[in-house]
């Protein structure tokens, strides 16, 4: 079991079903007492959830700014609540110690950025709700960069309708022009680059102002001492990480958001645990494509219903790589995925 099955809540599986806020035709028709209208509610922003119990921000910026602690209601049972959801909470939303809120519904989300366990696993799992941007952090060397993994948060940040950056740490051991090489091809992909064993937080923070950015990263590339440096309260733990388990000594955390206050002004980073694996079963394999725009545009020359896969007959992704017009590795990259999810339909 990773992390992220331990750190859910069993609830928390994902089901479109559950979560479809969209109103629906039959919503008007008189409520039973069953399904209380709470015309009461107010809304506010979940910031964390810890063991089934909620953190939720309410009058954001307003004069009565809290933070209240909240249950879920029992017709949300089977409902994932997450970090960055706007939740309408009822009850006691004083935020008076001891006082507990029931949230009894969530608004309509902008984005939702879901992970399954692998590939083959339809059983996704919602990180966070209502980004706009994500931060990919790569470290240049300890760990090594791993362009593959970094390709599936693009793609998953992608297929999301999430606009990924990416910032790259611990440029003072290693050179990150190979690495960055891969990424050629991705035209609106903007990269921050340490210099001197410092990221450039102004920079970074100017990218944050306005925006909810979920920053992403294998354990170890130096997330946290970023995070801490960009919100100086965060206090998120640092540390060496087992070589073994990949583990640091913080992964039990739970996804948190963090409000950025910056020159620029303010915005809010969502930290999530150090990510192993990033699953994409919950993909259309057609969005990959549009992940790669490069790869996209050559392949309006394919015939109808190509595989791009290797040896797929005149894919003309396949032609372009072999005129060099466009990065082998990238090709690679983009086959690879689509292999996974050709092996998928065998399920
Ligand atoms: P996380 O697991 O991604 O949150 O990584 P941490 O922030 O805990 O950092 C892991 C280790 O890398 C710590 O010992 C940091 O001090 C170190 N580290 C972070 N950024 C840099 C950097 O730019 N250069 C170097 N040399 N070390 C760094
Ligand atoms: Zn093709």
């Amino acid at each position: 079991m990773s992390w992220w099955e331990a750190d859910d809540d069993e609830d928390d599986v994902f089901d479109e079903a559950d979560v479809r806020v969209r109103p629906n035709p039959k919503a008007n028709r008189p409520r039973t007492k069953r399904r209380p209208a709470h015309e009461d509610a107010v809304i506010g922003r979940v910031l964390g959830v810890d063991r089934g119990r909620y953190r939720v921000l309410i009058d954001e910026d307003g004069p009565e700014e809290r933070e209240t602690t909240a249950a879920r209601a029992r017709e949300l049972r089977k409902t994932a609540i997450v970090t960055g959801d706007r939740a309408r909470v009822v009850g006691d939303t004083s935020g008076d110690d001891g006082t507990l809120g029931r949230i009894v519904g969530i608004e309509e989300r902008t984005s939702l950025l879901r992970r399954s366990a692998d590939d083959t696993d339809q059983v996704e799992r919602v990180i966070v709700a209502n980004a706009d941007q994500m931060l990919v952090v790569v470290a240049a060397a300890d760990p090594p960069p791993r362009p593959r993994l970094v390709d599936r948060y693009l793609v998953a940040a992608l297929d999301a309708g999430i606009r990924p950056l990416m910032v790259v740490t611990k440029t003072d051991l290693a050179d990150p022009g190979e690495f960055l090489a891969h990424f050629d091809g991705l035209d609106d992909l903007r990269v921050f680059r340490s210099a001197h064993g410092a990221a450039p937080t102004a920079e970074i923070g100017r990218a944050l102002a306005g925006h909810s950015t979920v920053f992403v990263g294998h354990s170890g590339v130096g997330k946290s001492t970023l995070v801490n440096a960009l919100v100086p309260d965060a206090g998120r733990a640092t540390g060496h990480v087992n070589t073994v388990t990949g583990r640091g000594r913080h992964t039990s955390s739970s996804t948190v958001s963090l409000r950025y206050r910056g020159a620029a002004g303010s915005g809010w980073v969502i930290d999530t645990p150090g990510v192993r694996s990033f699953g994409l079963g919950h993909v259309d394999p057609a969005n990959v494509l549009g992940a790669y725009p490069d790869l996209a545009e050559a392949a309006e020359d394919c015939p109808r219903g190509c595989t791009h896969l290797p040896g797929a007959p005149e894919c003309a992704i396949q032609a372009a790589a072999d005129a060099g017009r466009i990065g082998s590795s990238r090709v690679d990259s983009l086959q690879r995925l689509l292999e996974t999810f050709a092996a998928r339909e065998d399920y």
